[in-house]
């Protein structure tokens, strides 16, 4: 069997716990078939245990967006993979660019909370990615090869399973701007390319790699299609039922083709 896809909504520092469950109860109704894609949805930590309990017998999963690696203890304002097991999460995001921008997660981090993650028996989603400049310097395919190394560092084969990367270049999340599905796919074929160097041919190509950068309903089809993009991490369209809907069928539809 091929790789199975994924489409996770990463819905940031949005809603409340009411709104939360609102998202979510409507994405519930659109029956989504998760037999096809594993659909994971990321609340913020306040709402996890509130989203968890509204999916009840579904298979969507719920993700944490973020953790610390210790397991307790002095660290105010920071929450632990067990916390997040424990509230529900199958999952969690690692290293998004949004926390390498703004609060200066490093690969040396990001190492440090997929381990955490995977000591816990999470599954983490490690986030990689050039900014623009980067892209416009020629450096994309550099970043992209040290991001996955340095946060994968230490990471037994055994680890890998629990594993999906997110190609997130900067210059794409939130900003209407998308990579076309070439630029997608090569990035991706370089990350699947650096996996094999590190852990061998088998080990590359059962690993999912999500695509994720104003990924939308219409282009979530093409995008998809692409034999080496597995899913999508997807951000602002994931905060409506219908475009998060949309993009669970379109993985569908991809599949089918
Ligand atoms: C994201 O936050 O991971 C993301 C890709 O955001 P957006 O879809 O809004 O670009």
């Amino acid at each position: 069997m091929g790789r199975k896809p994924i489409i996770a909504g990463n819905w940031k520092m949005n809603n409340t716990i009411e709104e939360s469950l609102e998202l979510v109860g409507a994405v519930k109704k659109q029956s989504v078939d998760t037999y096809k894609v594993e659909v994971i949805v990321a609340p913020p930590f306040t709402a996890i245990r509130h989203v968890f309990d509204e999916l009840g017998e579904t298979s969507i999963q719920v993700a944490g967006q973020n953790l610390f690696w210790e397991d307790s203890g002095a660290f105010t304002g920071e929450v632990s993979a067990r916390m997040l097991k424990q509230a529900g999460c199958k999952w969690v995001i690692i290293g998004h660019s949004e926390r390498r921008q703004y609060f200066g997660e490093t690969d040396v981090t990001v190492g440090k909370r997929l381990k955490a993650a995977l000591m816990a028996e999470l599954k983490a989603i490690m986030c990689v990615g050039e900014t623009l400049e980067e892209r416009e310097a020629g450096r994309a395919f550099d970043v992209l090869d040290t991001q996955v190394a340095g946060g994968l560092k230490g990471v037994e084969k055994s680890g890998l399973s629990k594993i999906a990367i997110a190609y997130e270049p900067v210059w794409a999340i939130g900003t209407g701007k998308t990579a076309t599905s070439d630029q997608a796919d090569e990035a991706h074929a370089r990350i699947r390319g650096k996996l094999e160097a590190l852990y061998g041919k088998e080990e590359a190509q059962a690993m999912r790699i999500l695509y994720g950068g104003s990924v939308k309903p219409d282009n979530a089809k093409e995008l998809l299609s692409r034999s080496n993009v597995d899913g999508a991490l997807v951000g602002g369209a994931s905060l409506k039922a219908g475009a998060f809907t949309a993009i669970i069928s379109a993985g569908i539809d991809a599949l089918a083709q």
